[in-house]
């Protein structure tokens, strides 16, 4: 029978992506699947915190083994904000646009444009140590939005050695070379090793 692991997130494009990588090999169930509808404390300091509580608040309440990840956006003219704030950098909630005008206020007339994209995966499983993967992508951050493909700060975020954003991005372009996709296959090198 095929293995199976749960994925911490309800977030339905994450775990597609996943399905996809390990489809035939692992069977990728979401929190929902599991009956969890917790709000998970995510309040550790850094992105690594963030996915091993995630992860290990179902391995311990649910007895699964599980991958958790989070993931932000550092800029060097702001010393790394939003960073683990991304999500909530404008206040309570999820609102990009909201978000993506504040970044833009604190970067009004800031030469220094350069940022990246950070995710931490971790994968916890029963008797065994933790593990983690890392996927990160260095760019700018433009002056207006362009392009509303993505979600987040994409429209802002041009990679390094292109022109457009990643908002201007078709699914399958952002993931050959964002944070999250260079996280995402280093854990199925990972798993495809184990299975
Ligand atoms: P999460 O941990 O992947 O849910 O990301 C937390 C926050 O970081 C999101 O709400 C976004 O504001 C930002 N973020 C993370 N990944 C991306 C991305 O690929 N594009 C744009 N924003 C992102």
């Amino acid at each position: 029978m095929m293995k199976q692991i749960v994925f911490a997130t309800n977030n339905a494009h994450k775990l597609g992506e996943l399905r996809r990588m390990l489809a035939g090999r692992f069977k990728v169930v979401g929190l929902a699947d599991i009956g969890c509808h917790d709000d998970i404390p995510e309040d550790a300091d850094s992105f690594e915190g963030n996915a091993l509580a995630k992860a290990r608040w179902v391995l311990d309440r649910y007895g699964f083994d599980c991958i958790a990840d989070d993931s932000g956006l550092e800029v060097d003219a702001l010393g790394g904000a939003p960073g683990i704030h991304s999500a909530r950098f404008a206040g309570a909630g999820h609102d990009d646009a909201a978000n993506n005008a504040l970044l833009l206020e604190k970067l009004d007339g800031v030469d220094n444009r350069s940022a990246r994209f950070r995710t931490a995966i971790a994968l916890v499983r029963k008797d065994c140590e933790p593990m983690f993967f890392h996927g990160s992508v260095e760019g700018r951050i433009i002056d207006a939005p362009r392009g509303s493909a993505g979600f987040g700060y994409d429209p802002l975020f041009v990679p390094d050695g292109w022109s457009k954003t990643f908002g201007e991005a078709d699914a399958g372009e952002k993931d050959a070379v964002s944070h999250r996709g260079r996280a995402v296959r280093e854990l199925c090198r990972y798993l495809f090793r184990q299975s």
